[in-house]
């Protein structure tokens, strides 16, 4: 195991403690007297918000649904109250204009080793899919942005799939077909750690010193296919590589969930000023990450600190995080250690920085809600807070058509050429 696996699991055991953990924030929004030009862009933003179909690159619900066997369907959707738990249900998706969550169809690293990467995969599909099947009046599968514009004119919610770490594809090029005939639009080439693809940010082996032979083929195969190449969590030679594959077949990627790494210098998993203009340049869109611990370096190592020292305390009680004898220790610990969040502004620093650097139709939202624990800022704590986002991107003069842009116009495109291209690449054979 590698020194960054080992902080893998410390910002993974991070996750695991936050949901607990008493927060201090800053406010974030102003406290003085609205004006009247403050009431207009809060209202306008409000209007937006529902007007132009937001989707979010990234959202781990089905990670809660499938590991924290939280019964959506059943206990919670049915009933006209938003859930307690998570950052995403119906009612607030309703409330703050989410259209098209990308449904994060999560696989642990640790398939890569145990084998079985396709059947898991397999099986949140199908709990993503059930969703859709229960409540056909509240949600709708879509495999395109034609899709997704047909059931907003229902005002349906459509779950679109991405698939987070490229495991599932196993070491058979036949499932990346198979994955788009399952309905998986984008595919996150790895996750914690390198697997058969490619090398990931987060660890420090360099397997492959970026992209696999059989990851140049899996980029290949995805471009013909038509389903989009995530580059968030890979590492950065992989980033170029398949970028370079991609650029050569003329077909723009995505990172789906991944914020400004100049806010967070020693955060790999951030993408450079660098990767940001080249990506720009391929035509592909930077979905922001929400999470504290992707907006400001500061705040995460502290964040990263405070569950260290919750960790140690507990394990020399024998206790883990969760555990319900651990969770006095846990309360106590909140309370004599409160931690400094980020803010709404924050987000949208981060987009500005895009915006300079590659422009405005290369931006868009990827929260990673229902993945990052309590650590999302004052502000954006949930779906139905995508509002304030706009409200702040209004703010800094940013217009109607930048809006709807970085709301869905930007991944539409991508999402759109993507699949022409697969008619073109396909056709050439
Ligand atoms: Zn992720």
């Amino acid at each position: 195991m590698s020194f960054l696996n080992i902080i893998i699991l410390l910002v993974i055991s991070v996750y695991a403690a936050l949901p607990t953990m008493a927060l201090q924030t800053q406010s974030a929004l102003p406290t003085s007297t609205p004006t009247s030009n403050d009431q207009r862009l809060r209202a306008l933003a409000e209007k937006l918000a529902h007007k132009y179909i937001i989707v979010d690159g990234h959202v781990d619900l089905p990670y809660r649904l499938r590991v924290k066997n939280f019964k959506f369907v059943r206990e919670f959707i049915g009933i006209p109250v938003s859930a307690k738990d998570g950052d995403f249900d119906y009612i607030r998706a309703k409330k703050g204009g989410l259209t098209a969550p990308f449904m994060s169809i999560y696989t642990p690293s640790s398939y890569q080793k145990t084998g079985g990467a396709k059947q898991f995969a397999d099986s949140v599909i199908d709990l993503v899919g059930g969703i859709a099947k229960v409540h056909p009046d509240k949600f709708a599968l879509a495999g395109s942005p034609d899709e997704i514009t047909r059931n907003f004119k229902k005002g349906l919610i459509s779950l679109p799939l991405g698939m987070e770490n490229g495991a599932p594809i196993e070491h058979d090029l036949a499932n990346v077909a198979y994955f788009h005939k399952r309905g998986i639009r984008y595919i996150t080439l790895t996750h914690a750690t390198d697997n058969l693809i490619c090398d990931s940010s987060y660890d420090t082996t360099h397997t492959w010193n970026g992209l696999s032979p059989f990851g140049r083929e899996v980029v290949q195969e995805m471009n013909r296919v038509g389903i989009m190449v995530d580059l968030s969590h890979v590492s950065d030679s992989a980033f170029y590589q398949a970028l370079r594959v991609a650029n050569a077949n003329n077909v723009p990627c995505i990172a789906s969930h991944s914020s400004c790494r100049s806010f967070t210098p020693t955060f790999q998993r951030n993408i450079s000023d660098a990767m940001i203009q080249a990506l720009g340049s391929n035509g592909g869109v930077v979905h922001i990450n929400f999470s504290t611990l992707f907006l400001d370096d500061k705040m995460r190592l502290v964040i990263q600190e405070k569950a260290k020292e919750l960790e140690k305390i507990l394990a020399a009680k024998g206790l883990k995080e969760g555990d319900s004898l651990a969770k006095p220790i846990e309360e106590q610990f909140q309370r004599d250690n409160p931690v400094l969040l980020a803010d709404v502004e924050l987000v949208a620093d981060h987009i500005d920085h895009v915006r300079k650097l590659a422009g405005v139709d290369h931006v868009g939202f990827g929260s990673d809600f229902d993945g990052v624990g309590n650590t999302l800022p004052t502000g954006l704590k949930d779906v139905s807070q995508y509002p304030n986002l706009i409200y702040a991107l209004l703010k800094r003069g940013y217009t109607e058509s930048d809006i709807e842009k970085i709301c869905s116009k930007n991944t539409f495109r991508v999402w759109n050429a993507v699949s022409k291209a697969a008619a073109r690449l396909r056709n050439k054979k």
